[in-house]
């Protein structure tokens, strides 16, 4: 079976970091900057950096709705940092026209560590991430306040001033860290991604890339 494709939304963020991770782990990886690139990947990663600016070029860029489109047809994505804020239901803290893709029923809150702990970094235990504890790095994060029933939490800090928040979940085929495994040289994060894009690829009813020609998922995986 060859590389899924998965996309790099590319407007903003730590773009070519994401590409690097992802082809190491395996992937066929892209930019996305336009509507016509989003519908040939079969995955997205929204990556770190500021999702104020990410909400407003995703507007500007005509991406914000057929990013949505995507999610609700079954598209996997996974978002780091600011990338989680973009699949947050609700955003705390944002700006007030500040616009989110959606798809994890979650709160988030932006830069929630506060300022003394604005960029640190710690070990995690990430469920359905096997071996050592995955080392997380943290700049200007969000952190998950809530969750609704069908998201599943598969990390917490321990210890210190924010021990117990949530930091990384998964609902269907969305993923969102609110650290940044791209920077560490750990696959294991874009590695479980990349088999959730497989596997989705391999979903009966899913939409992959390219689904307005006749393609069929065999193709889609080939
Ligand atoms: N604070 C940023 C935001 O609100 C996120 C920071 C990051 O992605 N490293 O979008």
């Amino acid at each position: 079976m060859s590389s899924p494709v998965i996309g790099v939304f590319a407007l903003q963020g730590d773009v070519r970091e994401h590409l690097h991770a992802l082809r190491s782990a395996g992937a066929d990886a892209v930019p996305v900057r336009r509507p016509g690139e989003l519908a040939a990947v079969d995955g997205m990663v929204v990556p770190g950096g500021e999702s104020t600016t990410m909400s407003r070029l995703s507007t500007v860029f005509e991406l914000l709705d057929p990013i949505r489109e995507r999610i609700a047809d079954g598209m996997p994505v996974y978002g780091s940092c600011a990338g989680m804020i973009m699949l947050a239901g609700t955003v705390l803290d944002g700006r007030p026209d500040q616009e989110s893709f959606g798809g994890i029923d979650m709160v988030v809150r932006r830069n929630a560590f506060g300022r003394q702990v604005d960029s640190f970094e710690t070990d995690l235990v990430f469920n359905g991430v096997d071996g050592d504890p995955v080392h997380a790095v943290f700049i200007r994060a969000p952190w998950v306040e809530s969750t609704g029933p069908d998201v599943e939490i598969l990390a917490r800090v321990s210890g210190g001033p924010a021990d117990g928040r949530i930091v990384a979940v998964r609902q269907g085929n969305l993923l969102a860290t609110s650290f940044h495994p791209e920077l560490t040289g750990d696959l294991r994060v874009h590695g479980l991604f990349v088999e959730m894009v497989l596997r989705g690829l391999r979903e009966p009813g899913l939409r992959g890339r390219g689904t307005t020609d006749e393609r069929t998922i065999e193709e889609a995986v080939r």
